[in-house]
């Protein structure tokens, strides 16, 4: 859109329009990745503090596409959210990861914790509560091994029975963390009305941890806070050895991040416990 004056605009609406069309035809494509089969989970171990060891991991979603190859979640998720077939693409990822998790205590592992993502419109659902409890059932994994990460976004939506959500997901016995904390906008107010076990720490304030006084006081200010309202709370986005130092002395108590590994497919997920 380099041209001036009427040219230049009648190329540039060109070019919005040549946008609107690619994400239809990509929205298009992203509706039937479930059943042609495109989807893949991935893994990402969570490291407990006090152990050093692998505790469980967090799925994550990946699209494969045979003619357009990867599509980063950050591009597909919010895509996914926006015309709405991210509900089925949350149920296919929890029953497959359900599955697995069955699979690997068949295969005789330890019991894992099994993290997956809520988006806002599938926890919104009004049958979630029944979703969840139909593909345990039906996947036999055990749902203390389970946990939904949820977002503040996803909790904040007004005028709705959050919290009974929340409980009605908790009777089912799994656990309940919220995701990307300190993005959004709960406040303490909130946050202690809801039932949840643990805290995600965003990575946007791990990030610049041992040099940002102003996040070593932000992330300090984060666990204790979380403790003391009985919260586990786990770190993301680990990558260097000083920040593990430094979260470890500050009392978190979980973590996850390239410092262990990237997301990586279930056999090698396995092969990183040994
Ligand atoms: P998230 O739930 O906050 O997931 C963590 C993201 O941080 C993952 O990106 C992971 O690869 C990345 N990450 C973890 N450790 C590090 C690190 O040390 N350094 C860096 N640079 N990155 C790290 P990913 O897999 O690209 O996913 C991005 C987002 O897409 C997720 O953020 C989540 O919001 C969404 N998403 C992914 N899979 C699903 C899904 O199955 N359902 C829903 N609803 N959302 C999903
Ligand atoms: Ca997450
Ligand atoms: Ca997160
Ligand atoms: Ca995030």
């Amino acid at each position: 859109a380099k041209q001036k004056g009427r040219a230049g605009f009648a190329l540039f609406s060109e070019d919005l329009t040549h946008q609107a069309t690619e994400r239809i035809q990509l929205g298009n494509r992203l509706r039937r990745a479930v059943e042609l089969d495109e989807l893949r989970v991935v893994y990402q171990p969570q490291v407990d503090f006090a152990t050093g060891k692998i505790i469980g991991a967090e799925a994550l979603m990946r699209w494969e596409s045979p003619d357009m190859g990867s599509i980063v979640p950050t591009r597909f998720i919010p895509l996914a959210e926006e015309i709405g077939c991210i509900v089925p693409m949350g149920e296919w990822i929890l029953r497959q990861t359900c599955q697995q998790g069955r699979a690997w205590l068949d295969a005789g592992l330890p019991p894992l914790s099994l993290s997956v993502n809520l988006s806002a419109h599938q926890f919104h659902q009004a049958d979630i509560c029944q979703v969840v409890a139909d593909i345990l059932h039906e996947t036999g994994f055990p749902a203390e091994q389970l946990e939904l990460e949820v977002t503040e976004s996803a909790l904040m939506q007004p005028g709705n029975q959050t919290i009974e959500l929340l409980h009605g997901l908790r009777k089912l016995g799994v656990r309940l963390a919220l995701d990307d904390f300190g993005t959004g906008y709960s406040s303490l107010a909130y946050l202690k009305h809801f039932p949840l076990h643990m805290l995600k720490i965003d990575k946007s304030f791990v990030d610049d941890i041992p040099h940002s006084d102003k996040d070593m006081r932000l992330v300090s200010t984060i666990i204790f806070m979380a403790r003391s309202m009985e919260f586990k709370v786990l770190a993301e986005g680990v990558e260097r050895q000083e920040q593990l130092d430094v979260l470890k002395g500050l009392g978190c108590d979980l973590y996850q991040g390239f410092f262990t590994s990237i997301p990586v497919p279930a056999d090698e997920f396995i092969a990183l416990l040994k």
